[in-house]
């Protein structure tokens, strides 16, 4: 029997109509050179219709890719909404790839528009002849001179008449793509879906996840090239959150100062950018962040100290998400549950979250069987859900895939409740006389000590164990704490065998264009020998 219910698409024009209507006072502050600027949801929706009229006069047809190269401002948010609204592709392009790796991705996507910032032009101007498929560039912002032919982004904008842009679409239809950032190999695009956005974005509104509605002002300091801004842009027009966002401002004293100044009452991003606001704050009295009612730090673990010093200091809670680039990319919200004491919420606060409704998980042992979910038993997750990709765009990768599910490549446990603990990367553990070793909890053990700012772990080989972790350390400005000291103040956290002989102090661990560590690198800087690396006896 079918229901009785009316068959009405789930579409993103849909989510920019109720915002334009329903928080049309809302408002969405960008940090410029010289100040803040704001606009109201009702102006940034009118000028998205007014984009999508002049993208229609460029002869941006259904399906065709319109790449944003921007950092996070109102510009590059009207893109969000106006792309996809109007039958288009939103593609965010990721800012801070080489040039080789951007020229494949707007090629392989086969990009006909890019809109971008014109700090950014310059990227561009080097690849500009290795993209012949892209008809225009547009340009945001002022430049002294184009290196080629460009459009103006604010002359378009105003220009054109808003009228009504946005036709009747498939929920199904592609909406944004955005490729993985190729830590594991070449990038490959994901490609969301209006219904996957939709339905991610109410999920994110449940109170159960991060629960963005419109007593929220939410700074974006995740780049909104990563995984559409972890669905935030969609969300915050959605439920009405206003939206903060910090343009190419992401070091720990200009976000410090956007949180005094503009009082968010949420924050997302990675954790590394949040162990930088932790150390920019540290030595000043100044500082209020009691606007927070919690900070999302997800893309990577977070370490127990840095979620004990947010409560601690500044009475913030930091709520931990999981996810990834094929997940659009919530899945799961580390959500303390009803009815634990606040001492305990900690335990829950650093597991990577409980999995929200609408997503299937399992693990899998190696050769595919499911494992139980009690807590100890340890495999990769695997994912099926209506906001998890079923492929990539354009090319084959059976291999990620099992039965129809998504394998994920972080290998933990799941509690009957739901709750993930991921205990690494499969790629980043460190197989130790035949036994694994977790580099992501060795790193947060070290990444405890009052002396080290932060701390990476890889694989170095060992004739008689197989590999051994090297611990890789930027110590605090004034520490000088040495490895011996390190290896002590572990001793008693980790297993005995897990304690790392093999240290390394830098000035800084490479990071990838997100933010995270990139172990990559640090594997070729200690090929090259260019690691120092001292051996404890
Ligand atoms: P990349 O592979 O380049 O990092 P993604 O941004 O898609 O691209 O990263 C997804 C991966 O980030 C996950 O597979 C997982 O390894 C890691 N990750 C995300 N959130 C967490 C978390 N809360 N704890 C641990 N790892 C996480």
């Amino acid at each position: 029997m079918r229901s009785t219910m009316q068959d009405a698409p789930l579409l993103i024009r849909d989510i920019v109509r109720h915002g334009q209507w329903m928080y049309a006072d809302k408002q969405v502050f960008t940090a410029t050179p010289t100040g803040v600027v704001q606009a109201s949801f009702a102006t940034v929706a009118e000028r998205a219709q007014r984009l999508a009229a002049a993208l229609t006069a460029l002869g941006v047809r259904r399906d065709d890719r319109v790449a944003t190269l921007m950092w996070n401002n109102q510009a590059h948010m009207e893109a969000y909404l106006a792309v996809p609204s109007m039958g288009a592709i939103l593609h965010t392009l990721n800012v801070r790839l080489f040039a080789d790796q951007l020229a494949y991705i707007i090629n392989h996507a086969e990009d006909r528009v890019i809109i971008v910032d014109a700090s950014l032009v310059p990227l561009l101007a080097r690849i500009k002849d290795r993209i012949p498929g892209v008809a225009h560039f547009i340009v945001n912002g002022p430049i002294d001179e184009a290196p080629f032919d460009v459009l103006d982004y604010q002359a378009l904008v105003s220009e054109n008449e808003p009228g009504d842009h946005w036709p009747d679409l498939e929920e199904t239809d592609a909406a944004v793509m955005c490729y993985t950032s190729g830590t594991t190999g070449d990038p490959k695009g994901v490609v969301y879906s209006h219904r996957s956005i939709w339905l991610h974005s109410l999920a994110s509104t449940s109170a159960n996840s991060i629960a963005l509605s419109d007593r929220d002002r939410c700074l974006l300091v995740v780049p909104m090239f990563h995984v559409a801004a972890w669905g935030a842009v969609y969300t915050a027009f959605m439920a009405g959150s206003e939206l903060i966002m910090p343009q190419m401002f992401l070091q720990g004293e200009p976000l410090l100062e956007m949180m005094t100044q503009l009082r968010p009452t949420t924050a997302l991003g990675v954790p590394t950018i949040w162990n930088d606001v932790l150390r920019a704050a540290g030595g000043r009295s100044d500082v209020d962040l009691s606007s927070l009612r919690m900070i999302l730090a997800g893309g990577a673990a977070v370490p127990r100290f840095m979620i004990e010093a947010f409560r601690e200091r500044h009475g913030v809670d930091v709520l931990q998400g999981w996810g990834m680039t094929e997940t659009s990319p919530l899945v799961a919200v580390s959500m303390p549950p009803a009815g634990v004491s606040p001492e305990h919420e900690i335990d829950y606060r650093v597991k990577a979250g409980r999995v929200m409704a609408g997503v299937q998980i399992r693990i899998t042992d190696e050769d595919g069987a499911v494992l139980a979910a009690d807590g100890v038993a340890t495999g990769e997750f695997e994912l099926r859900g209506p906001w998890i990709t079923a492929s990539y765009f354009g090319v084959d990768a059976p291999e990620l895939f099992r039965d129809g599910w998504l394998r994920t490549g972080d290998i933990g446990t799941l509690d009957p409740h739901g709750f993930m603990v991921i205990t690494d990367r499969a790629k980043d553990m460190i197989k130790s006389g035949g036994e694994w070793i977790s580099s992501m909890e060795l790193e947060a053990t070290v990444m405890g000590h009052d002396g080290v700012f932060e701390a990476a772990v890889i694989a170095v080989a060992d004739d008689r164990w197989q590999e051994r972790p090297l611990c890789v350390v930027v110590r605090t400005p004034d520490s000088t704490v040495s490895a011996e000291e390190l290896r002590a103040f572990i001793g008693p956290s980790v297993a005995k065998w897990w304690v790392p002989e093999h240290w390394s102090f830098v000035e800084a661990i490479p990071k990838t264009s997100v933010g995270k560590f990139d172990k990559r690198a640090l594997r070729r800087l200690l090929a090259e020998g260019q690691l120092e690396v001292e051996t404890l006896g």
